[in-house]
């Protein structure tokens, strides 16, 4: 299509465009009817008026159903790795995380590009091409927004551990005059400037632990705890307008926390938390983190030679903590006849989808069908690609063979694509 021709096709679907208010669930990880992602062949499409995202195919069911034809889409792909590339010493006694053991891990390429369906009319982004300011600013805010996938991984990470502290709702903050600043804060005591720590009694701001490596901070904010029994303190940096994912630790419980009273105590401060942006890792992410990329899996069954298996009912599902219990019994009940043919020989993921309600994420027959196709077609279990056959431990068969287990459907991927 000429570029005139399809420029004015996207601008006469602008109504169809809507930029991301901050209560928008925004989906960018995985298509809500299939497992496919951006490292999948055909990429993921986010629908830019409802923020959806889907599979190339699902991409054209929904534009059938809904008549929304604008998408952001997400590419990854993967990046070949020279096979001299240097290996970095590691700081920390960690696997595949930031200063820890380099678990060879494949590194990809994003491409983004806002593609008007059906016939799959394509800008590139960013570009100067594209005409529509809105067009811009929806597709900004759709990469800039905190995934719902990820922020839902979180609430399951964290559902059973954060409690309300007993001593957040008889706090006795003191009033010595203490206005805290928006930003550019520091320790009290030393030159730290991150992993910083606000005592919610008398407004100190004091650094987070050392690690046991000499990274992280000089333990001023326990140290303050120890000698003023002041219980509460929120990690600066965590604080938004959703007050509820700011990092609330109380010493006396030794436990991240709930503070049902955060907003007046902040404002004690002087603290508008509207306005505060998220610039540091909440210690629940962190954790979150480091699960995911620290591979239980692969250590499972090492030095055990296991003939990798393939094909419809081969599949096996992540892990996300101890999830693997409510994955083995996703496996069992989706081994017996009266699952797979409800949720797959007789549902199509296709008819699932036309009849499910707008928001497919909540409808409960859809997501079983999502998981049952998942599960027993054999898209997502395929022979690791020929690139892999050298490794010497491939993490793929080993996932394979042992059907492990969790939230998300595992595609056919080896050690150096997890
Ligand atoms: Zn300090």
């Amino acid at each position: 299509m000429e570029t005139a021709n399809a420029q004015e096709l996207l601008r006469s679907n602008l109504s169809r465009v809507r930029i991301p208010e901050p209560t928008n669930r925004v989906y960018k990880s995985e298509c809500c009817v299939s497992f496919d992602n951006p490292r999948s062949e055909g990429g993921l499409y986010i629908d830019m008026n409802t923020f959806l995202a889907f599979g190339k195919d699902c991409a054209g069911w929904n534009y059938e159903k809904t008549g929304n034809p604008v998408y952001l889409h997400i590419k990854q792909t993967r990046k070949l790795i020279p096979e001299d590339r240097p290996s970095k010493k590691p700081t920390l006694l960690a696997i595949g995380i930031e200063g820890g053991f380099d678990n060879n891990e494949a590194e990809y390429e994003v491409t983004y590009s806002i593609v008007v369906l059906p016939g799959h009319v394509t800008f590139p982004f960013p570009s100067v091409e594209l005409p529509e300011k809105v067009v811009r600013l929806a597709a900004d805010a759709i990469l800039r927004a905190e995934g719902a996938e990820r922020k839902e991984q979180l609430a399951a990470w964290t559902a059973d551990t954060k409690k309300v502290s007993a001593h957040a709702m008889d706090l006795k903050q003191i009033n010595n005059g203490v206005v805290i600043p928006p930003s550019g804060w520091k320790c009290v005591k030393c030159e730290k400037r991150d992993n910083l720590w606000l005592n919610l009694t008398d407004g100190f701001i004091l650094c987070g632990r050392r690690n046991w490596d000499g990274t992280g901070g000089n333990n001023h904010a326990i140290d303050h705890y120890k000698e003023t029994g002041h219980p509460l303190a929120v990690k600066l940096g965590t604080i938004t307008s959703d007050l509820e994912a700011a990092d609330v630790f109380s010493y006396p419980e030794d436990d991240s926390v709930l503070d049902p009273l955060l907003a007046q105590h902040l404002s004690f401060f002087g603290i508008d938390f509207s306005s505060l942006k998220k610039t540091e890792m909440t210690t629940a992410e962190r954790e979150l983190d480091q699960n995911i990329n620290f591979d239980w899996n692969r250590i499972q069954e090492s030095g055990q030679d296991l003939e990798p298996i393939f094909g419809p009912g081969y599949t096996g599902l992540v892990n996300l903590g101890n999830s693997c219990y409510m994955a083995a019994t996703m496996q069992v009940v989706f081994s017996t006849q009266s699952f797979s043919s409800r949720y797959y020989k007789n549902q199509a993921l296709k008819l699932a989808f036309e009849t499910a309600p707008s928001d497919p994420t909540v409808d409960l027959n859809m997501q079983l069908t999502k998981l049952g196709h998942g599960l027993l077609s054999g898209k997502y279990s395929v022979p690791a690609p020929e690139v892999c056959e050298i490794e010497a431990i491939c993490h793929f068969k080993i996932l394979e063979t042992r059907r492990i287990t969790s939230s998300h459907v595992q595609s056919g991927r080896c050690c150096k694509s997890s």
